[in-house]
């Protein structure tokens, strides 16, 4: 089932650890929209895009199922629902692991070991197949929250959980024991919409901004001018500086050097590119790179 009015839909997550950079995300592309607690539909003021807000559980369904065209979940999420959605983007951000652990004193050690033991997760689809791929039998218990306290309560000898800093496992004394998957937030579409006159324009016309706006993420434009001189060396100390422009000034010695280059390897090069001679240096941030 498609949606009906012609306007493409997004599921996003209505609270949560993914809300903020997803939102932020989408302005980042360029559309205006607000977004009110307790409401669950907005609307795009400049883009035939409707957004609706869910419990991120449920996002993988309503994609598959056509309700929303687009959504952006963790991967977790649409590999735990075994969803028939497609994967169209990764998103750079809400990344997690999906982790086997123990308490700290176990004597499970390995994989192996997990043979015949309770194992407590959110997570069972996903926890069963890495386990049958493993060739492990275990007995895999549903919960539905505060996993990291089965072992305590004696109802587990092992937990599946999500972790992102390891912080909680260690507050719990347990002890990561093997990553069952990683994850991070994806943009997810319905395979009808994918394919619809319509919708599937306006799909690829969303997804040409959030590349532009993701391949934008970390980097900085920068320009310096420097002698002409001292253009290889400062290419030597850029090593993302394959082709900078390089830009003749008025006096004949000199030059401007604009390029983009990651943030992070500017300010660990910045006094390499002075003692270089490059003077005068420029960084600005980038809202899209369109390749
Ligand atoms: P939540 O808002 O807690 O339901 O988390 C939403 C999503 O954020 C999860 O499904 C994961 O994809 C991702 N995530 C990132 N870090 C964590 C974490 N430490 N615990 C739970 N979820 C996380």
């Amino acid at each position: 089932m498609l949606s009906q009015n012609g306007r493409l839909k997004i599921a996003v997550q209505k609270d949560g650890r993914l809300t903020e950079e997803t939102l932020h995300l989408l302005r980042s592309c360029g559309l205006e929209f607000e977004f009110p607690k307790r409401v669950l539909a907005t609307s795009c003021a400049n883009f035939e895009l409707d957004i609706l807000a869910l419990r991120d559980d449920d996002i993988p369904q309503y994609v598959q199922e056509g309700v929303a065209d687009l959504g952006i979940v963790g991967e977790n999420i649409v590999l735990e629902k075994q969803s028939r959605v497609e994967r169209l983007l990764r998103l750079g951000f809400g990344t997690c692991v999906l982790m086997l652990s123990v308490p700290a004193r176990s004597g499970i050690r390995s994989v192996t070991d997990l043979a015949g033991k309770r194992i407590a997760t959110t997570y069972p689809a996903s926890l069963q197949s890495f386990l049958t791929e493993k060739g492990i039998i275990a007995s895999v218990t549903r919960l539905s929250g505060s996993v990291e306290l089965a072992p305590s309560l004696d109802v587990a000898d092992a937990i599946c959980d999500i972790v992102s800093t390891g912080s909680t496992l260690r507050m719990n004394g347990l002890r990561p024991l093997e990553q069952v998957l990683t994850s991070q937030a994806v943009l997810v579409a319905n395979q009808e919409s994918r394919g619809h006159a319509t919708k599937g324009k306006l799909i690829e016309r969303l997804l040409i901004r959030l590349g532009a706006s993701l391949e934008a993420r970390g980097k900085r434009y920068l320009m310096m001018n420097a002698p002409a001189s001292a253009v290889p060396r400062i290419r030597e100390i850029i090593p993302s500086l394959k082709s900078p422009t390089v830009v003749p000034l008025a006096d004949s010695d000199m030059v401007a050097v604009h390029s983009v280059v990651a943030e992070d390897v500017f300010w660990d090069v910045m006094e390499n590119l002075t003692s270089a001679g490059a003077t005068d240096i420029v960084v600005v941030p980038i809202e899209a790179i369109i390749r």
